[in-house]
């Protein structure tokens, strides 16, 4: 069906704008519910006994008001019903939808349902607080989907791939390693980062086991997917299931993060949004065509005045109803600047420590000039978000576009210079020879708080699998030391680092690239795969995250401290990158400085620093080598990171 499009032939300033609360509001007395769709010519509301099939239980019309908003009231309690709403537009009656700030729905999200906010609290929910976090490099973020983490039965979980299945405790595989939750409390990561887990389209929530999507297909964005809950059916149990999933991580000082694809929609034509009111919260090309910078069929258009309201109010909700400490904004760059602002002094009035971060790209053009847009190259008119640096990536792992390409951990030659550069959070630093670095390597941030350091994530293949695709077969025993240095490089550089899950259990997808849809076989954690070796590099993992915690002036907070604290050995051996940690501000008592030597060559090199009492630090054991005496030589192992502190 084409939808007459209203936002051809009208302004966005032309629209009325409404300030007031929207959707469903439930009391035990009467509910009732409050649309902006101004221009609609009627708007039905129709309450069922059922989220799907059932009985038609009431139906009556919206009154409209004048700003463009319609409302009804229905005076009993409806705990436990189901809606639609129908907008009648132009003479036609678009689809029966649940209303586009549903706050829950049935399975599948076609209708909404009206409950009791209160009956939605796990015990003690009230008690429950967000994660402190000073500042946003204090941060290490762990990327992870809800069902493959625990889908796997060796995850030792009982509710296998769901928001209760991350939640349980203390699991262990066969041989008795840590799982799920408890591998996660094990590394001392803060913050995971769950791929999205509001309702999306593309998997039937009533034989998920059929299917599989990693979610960037949202259908209702305030709505819980129902596939992650023990019964898709009833609208409570996603919520209470998910309360207690943030509930638990909190208990156990893990903070949570949101990916969040406001960017656009899982349905084109029958999106919601345009069945609401069409046009209006979608950008189009000057042919009147949607535009399509989401590279999925649509792109939101944050910047009209009630499509921003939209996207403040969901984030606002979450952060308030689920707990929620940060939001990571998948194609950022669709986001227009100014509301990218707004909505962080609107989140961090409601949590203070509130973490935001985003793609600063997006996957196609947008009608929208790059000048009002979140893209990277805009970062440092961004307040307090942040964005992922693919140079960071590239320079790791090689470019991601050519399977075959080597980065720094499969032994690129020449590469120290892109190294030094993001190591300091691509920030510029007196001993970078700004001339040695490739011309679309800019100064993109202004702060390592700005910048999230990644070389892996649910995109594209595992580590694993590309250093496979990448080395010759003869290097793939050293395919383990590749992934710790990769590591090691990813904690100790200055900005924010994020892991994507598996990275420490050496995952493999069975070399498939984009595995969006794959079945369970390809996405899944396989743990028992967790055995003596894999627990090494798991240990080494959290080894590091121990050392950045433990001596915090290995984070700089600023770019000064970067330029001022961070010294470079000059000395050039091809492959090697050595660098100094000055401890000036004096963040802990235990070291003056921390030397660190990345090495991606197959021998050791003696390096030559200033003298001082360095004493090597192993990563594996967290141990103290042995004693020395002063010492002006290091050694930097082959193919691996070496640390020494000055103590
Ligand atoms: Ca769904």
């Amino acid at each position: 069906m084409t939808i007459p499009n209203i936002y051809n032939n009208t302004s966005h300033f032309d629209f009325p704008y409404s300030s007031k609360a929207m959707g469903v509001n439930y009391t035990k007395e009467r509910t009732s519910i409050t649309l902006w769709i101004p221009f609609a010519e009627q708007v039905v509301w129709r309450i069922y006994d059922n989220g799907l099939g059932g009985k038609l239980l009431k139906e009556l019309l919206l009154t409209s008001h004048e700003d463009g908003t319609w409302s009804a009231e229905i005076n009993k309690d409806l705990h436990g019903h189901y809606y639609t709403i129908q907008v009648k537009n132009h003479g036609k009656w678009l689809n029966e939808i649940p209303d586009i700030y549903a706050f829950s729905t049935g399975v599948n999200g076609q209708r909404g349902m009206i409950f009791d906010p209160e009956k939605t609290n796990p015990e003690q929910w009230k008690e429950d607080q967000y994660i402190h976090l000073s500042h946003y490099t204090d941060a290490s973020i762990y990327e992870l989907h809800v069902r493959d983490f625990t889908q796997h039965p060796e995850s030792g979980v009982n509710n296998n791939g769901l928001f209760l299945g991350l939640a349980e405790e203390n699991t262990h595989n066969a041989i008795g390693e840590k799982t799920g939750l408890n591998h996660l409390v094990d590394l001392g990561i803060s913050h995971v980062h769950l791929l999205p887990i509001s309702d999306y389209c593309k998997l039937d929530e009533r034989t998920p086991q059929n299917g599989y999507n990693w979610g960037y297909d949202p259908l209702n964005f305030n709505t819980l997917e129902g596939s992650y809950s023990t019964n898709p059916f009833d609208g409570m149990s996603r919520i209470i299931e998910f309360k207690k999933l943030v509930q638990t991580l909190h208990k156990n000082h893990i903070g949570v993060v949101l990916d969040v694809v406001y960017n656009h929609t899982g349905l084109v034509e029958d999106a919601y949004f345009d069945q609401t009111i069409p046009g209006y919260y979608f950008r189009h090309n000057t042919d009147g065509q949607l535009s399509n910078a989401s590279g999925c069929g649509n792109e939101f258009a944050s910047e009209k005045p009630m499509a921003r309201k939209y996207l403040i109010d969901s984030l606002k909700y979450w952060c308030k109803e689920y707990h929620i400490d940060g939001f990571r904004f998948d194609l950022m760059g669709i986001y227009d600047i100014e509301t990218m602002n707004i909505i962080e002094e609107e989140l961090r009035k409601i949590n203070p420590a509130i973490l935001l971060y985003g793609e600063g790209w997006t996957a196609d053009r947008s009608p929208l000039d790059e000048s009002h847009r979140a893209v990277k190259n805009n970062t440092q008119q961004l307040k307090n978000i942040a964005c992922f640096s693919d140079d960071f990536r590239d320079t790791i792992k090689g470019n991601q576009f050519d399977v075959h390409s080597l980065g720094f951990i499969s032994g690129k030659q020449y590469e120290e210079e892109h190294l030094k550069h993001i190591i300091v959070a691509g920030l510029p630093h007196p001993q970078i020879k700004e001339s040695y670095l490739n011309n679309d390597l800019k100064y993109w941030a202004d702060s390592p708080q700005q910048v999230i350091n990644f070389f892996s994530c649910h995109d594209d293949y595992t580590i694993f699998d590309k250093l496979k695709l990448a080395l010759d077969r003869k290097d793939y025993d050293t395919i383990d030391e590749r992934i710790c240095l990769g590591l090691a490089i990813n904690i100790l550089s200055q900005g924010i680092p994020f892991l994507h899950s598996g990275v420490e259990l050496l995952r493999t997808k069975k070399g498939v690239q984009n595995s969006y849809k794959s079945p369970d076989f390809v996405n899944q954690i396989e743990w028992d795969k967790k055995n003596n070796e894999v627990v090494g590099i798991c240990n080494y993992l959290k080894n590091l995250i121990r050392l950045r915690n433990e001596y915090p002036f290995i984070k700089c907070e600023n770019k000064q401290e970067i330029q001022e604290n961070i010294e470079f050995i000059n000395n050039y051996i091809p492959g090697v990158v050595t660098f100094i940690i000055h401890n000036k501000k004096k963040r802990d008592k235990q070291t003056s400085k921390i030397c660190i030597s990345f090495n991606n060559t197959t021998k050791q090199h003696h390096i030559d620093v200033p003298s001082g009492n360095w004493k090597e630090l192993s990563i594996d054991k967290y141990q103290i080598l042995k004693s020395g005496s002063k010492t002006d030589i290091i050694v930097s192992r082959a193919l691996s990171a070496t640390i020494y502190l000055d103590l």
